[in-house]
């Protein structure tokens, strides 16, 4: 009896030793388990701000294949004004996604109203502001003002010339682009005459023209590399 006693106890003993062997086996397993290494975070690009726009085009940030093309950064055109003795001028075009915006200054300019226009063609060699073409239009409507539906889309209306000769632009045009598109301004010219324009309302050409009579000063509308300012003088003679 007393040996079976201790059998007995020998039997539990061995018992309890297996499963606590057991239940540290599969704690052990679990620790190991958990002191993996895991691996580290995938590196973050340090972007700088001004570079944000180029997350798309980054090999890194996914397996998608990098655009070709740069990414589209704000456009900017600019026209310097030439012409007549003493006329000098700077307009600067700036794009958005309805329009373009036109400012701009011009001066030794007779005072009163001039009017002026985006012409069809850009400026060549010898042609002076005759080489400009008619208004720039994308359709067969009739020559009106700038704020009329139906018009040219190059029609700006009439520049006012101060008693100083000096005239400041600050408009906008809701029917052209700096962009690649039909309705472009690139390479296109602006013009100024010499007479009031009549916006369409007048006789003989007046929805062609406006009777503006001849261009006094023009000038090729070309990209601008930085932000324009907002012009308050006049460009120094050699510009
Ligand atoms: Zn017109």
């Amino acid at each position: 009896m007393k040996i079976s006693f201790s059998l007995l106890i020998l039997l539990i003993t061995k018992i309890l030793t297996q499963t606590t062997d057991e239940v540290i086996y599969s704690d052990e397993e679990g620790f190991e388990r958990d002191i993996q290494p895991t691996p580290p975070p995938p590196p973050v690009p340090q972007v700088l701000p001004n570079e944000s726009e180029n997350n798309s085009s980054d090999p890194s940030a996914n397996n998608v294949e990098p655009s070709r093309f740069l990414p589209i950064r704000q456009i900017y055109g600019e026209a310097l004004i030439r012409g007549a003795p003493g006329v000098r001028g700077l307009i600067y075009f700036i794009n958005s996604w309805n329009g373009v915006g036109i400012h701009g200054i011009v001066c030794g300019l007779r005072p009163g109203n001039h009017g002026f226009h985006i012409h069809h063609y850009g400026l060549t060699a010898n042609g002076g502001c005759d080489a400009a073409g008619p208004h720039f239009t994308l359709y067969r409507w009739n020559h009106a003002g700038p704020t009329d539906k139906y018009r040219h889309a190059g029609d700006l209306g009439n520049l006012k010339v101060e008693q100083n000769g000096i005239a400041f632009i600050n408009q906008f045009n809701g029917q052209v682009t700096l962009m690649a598109a039909n309705n472009t301004i690139l390479g296109r010219s602006i013009v100024i005459h010499e007479w009031p324009d009549d916006l369409g309302l007048g006789r003989k050409e007046s929805n062609i023209t406006g009777n503006v009579g001849k261009p006094i000063a023009c000038g090729l509308i070309g990209l601008r590399r930085d932000k324009p300012y907002l012009p308050i003088n006049c460009p120094p003679p050699n510009l």
